[in-house]
């Protein structure tokens, strides 16, 4: 199963992407994570993201490309996958469409978690209070002006990628403010119903 989970930061789709690990054994590809380690390991690609993503907006795309392109060429992604933040642009879908071509492999479904933006911010407002009363690292970019910062982004450059999938036939939606268990039971219809 190779799917692309779709929608807003703060949708839910790595709280999906995880319960979808579980029941499929997919490899979970988060370019956010892989950018937070690069910025952790302070990488030259994490030297470089750091201040980006500090501040709300997108990395450039030839470098999360080229993230995405060298995780493509490891043995365990013949299990199949789940991207999760990636393509964000329409320069990173065509670019992944290059990829999977190159490799003689093809997407099985795009999902976008449909919900509704003004509930987001409060959505990850609590993520953070969440965190932060765990003891958990709150992440800087949950902060909510930068959180609004991440939304226009998303509003500005990755709603192209929505219409990308619907003109290949890949495109299903699922209401995302439905509840986890909710979401994650339409997301299995719609996998039993695809071709693996
Ligand atoms: P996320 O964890 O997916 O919300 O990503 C956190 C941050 O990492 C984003 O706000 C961007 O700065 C950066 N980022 C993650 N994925 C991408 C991507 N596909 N393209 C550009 N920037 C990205």
């Amino acid at each position: 199963m190779r799917l692309v989970l779709l929608g807003p930061p703060g949708a839910g789709k790595g709280t999906q992407a995880q319960k979808l690990i579980q029941t499929y054994g997919l490899v979970h590809l988060s370019t956010g994570d892989m950018l937070r380690a690069a910025v952790a390991a302070q990488t030259p690609v994490g030297l470089k993201a750091k201040a980006i993503m500090d501040a709300g907006t997108l990395v450039p795309d030839a470098v999360v490309i080229g993230i995405i392109s060298e995780r493509f060429e490891a043995a365990d992604m013949k299990k199949g996958f789940i991207l999760d933040g990636f393509p964000r642009t329409k320069a990173q879908a065509e670019a992944l469409d290059q990829l999977l071509a190159t490799s003689g492999r093809k997407l099985d479904v795009a999902i976008e978690l449909v919900v509704d933006a003004d509930k987001l911010v409060s959505r990850v407002l609590n993520r953070a209070l969440e965190a932060q009363k765990a003891g958990l690292p709150v992440r800087k970019d949950d902060d909510p002006d930068i959180f609004k910062t991440r939304l226009a982004a998303y509003f500005r450059d990755t709603t192209t990628v929505t219409p990308h999938y619907r003109e290949q036939g890949l495109l299903q939606q699922v209401d995302g403010m439905a509840s986890i268990d909710d979401v994650h039971r339409s997301i299995l219809t719609i996998l039993a119903s695809v071709d693996p």
